[in-house]
């Protein structure tokens, strides 16, 4: 079983005994420079010139720099740049400016697990990953309360570095809720494969291959949509609340028979092997190297699949749908 940590293993100390520097103010960005300022920790933003959040990152009081002069001043550098660019941001910025003792954090372990960014060793190496969006994680901060956060240590050259993985993580409130010790290929393997086979893409293939199913036997696919998308969400919140015992428990004595004998003929045991490839690609490299070669080569098929599904016939309908639902925030995306 996992090992988790609270409020009373972490001591705030360490990290308000240092200088962080959060690099990127984006979701996951504005979360941790915000709240470690709430907590008495020394913080400064790294951002590009040109930035878009730099005003947004001012505006909140905070100390926005370059992301060099970030990293030089400080001797805990948190990199929340977008994944793909990470590398570059660190050759550039970060590793000339990395001194004996300092930590070296990250919010995602892709590009220690994969080899893009190699630290030396004179510096700590650390990951503390909140597991919810930058939105909630701040929202919860406010509130008293945390997001739980899982945490991992990958180089340790001080013997200390979870102690500090602990300290920051109380300080962006994720040991009120609990924190998860894992390693980086723990957390960058099970993250890719969640995203790929069950959360975004086994769920977005299955949406669209039973909408396809009932448009092309004749059904509108207005009602098509209800069925295979919207519906989804009522579902899915009741999985959260408490597993498939609290969704079949809600759903009608129909939908659960139905839920027993044909759920195991749509995901099959082809399916499933389908599943442990796609985990060896990840666990190999295959997957990392092929994404950063399509990101740095332009993104070119990347767009191309962006463009075929929002012209998808599930799309186009959701798009006029969803102007009948004044609750639903339907702003585009
Ligand atoms: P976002 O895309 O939301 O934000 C990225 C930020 O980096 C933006 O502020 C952007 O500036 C800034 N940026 C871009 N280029 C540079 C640069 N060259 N130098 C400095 N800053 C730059 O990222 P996320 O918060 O989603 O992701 C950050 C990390 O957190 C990733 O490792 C991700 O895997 C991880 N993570 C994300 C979660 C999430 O919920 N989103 C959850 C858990 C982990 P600008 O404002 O100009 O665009
Ligand atoms: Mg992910
Ligand atoms: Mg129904």
């Amino acid at each position: 079983m996992a090992e988790l940590f609270y409020d009373a293993d972490a001591d705030l100390s360490i990290i308000q005994n240092r200088k962080v520097a959060v690099l990127g103010y984006g979701s996951q960005g504005h979360a941790h420079a915000l709240s470690l300022r709430d907590s008495g920790v020394d913080v400064r933003v790294g951002l590009h010139e040109g930035s878009k959040s730099k005003a947004k990152a001012e505006e909140q009081g905070l100390r926005v720099v370059t992301p060099a002069e970030a990293a030089a001043e400080a001797d805990v550098i948190m990199i929340l740049v977008p994944d793909p660019i990470q590398a570059k941001v660190y050759e550039e910025s970060v590793k000339d400016n990395l001194k004996d003792g300092d930590a070296l954090f990250f919010g995602h372990g892709l590009n220690i697990r994969y080899g893009f960014i190699k630290p030396p060793a004179n510096v700590d190496v650390a990951m503390v990953a909140p597991k919810g969006p930058g939105h909630l994680v701040r929202r919860q901060y406010e509130e008293g309360r945390g997001v739980p956060c899982i945490a991992a240590v990958e180089q340790n050259p001080s013997g200390k570095a979870f102690e500090l993985a602990l300290s920051y993580a109380k300080g962006i409130g994720g040991t009120r809720a609990g924190v998860i010790k894992t390693t980086f290929t723990e957390e960058t393997e099970t993250d890719l494969f969640g995203e790929q086979a069950v959360l975004c893409g086994g769920t977005a293939a299955l949406v669209k291959a039973g909408f396809e199913t009932l448009t092309e036997a004749g059904y509108q696919p207005e009602i098509a949509y209800f069925e295979c998308l919207h519906e989804l969400k009522l579902i899915v919140d009741l999985m959260y609340e408490g597993g498939l015992e609290k969704m079949r428990w809600s759903i009608s004595e129909t939908a659960e028979w139905g839920d027993y004998v044909s759920g195991p003929r749509v995901i099959t045991d082809q399916t499933k092997a389908e599943m442990k490839k796609i985990l060896a690609e990840i666990q190999d490299g295959t997957f990392a190297k092929n994404w950063m070669d399509e990101y740095h080569g332009g993104l070119k098929k990347y767009n191309e699949y962006k463009k075929a599904d929002s012209e998808h016939l599930l799309e186009t309908t959701g798009r006029e749908l969803r102007k009948l639902m004044s609750w639903v925030d339907n702003e585009d995306a």
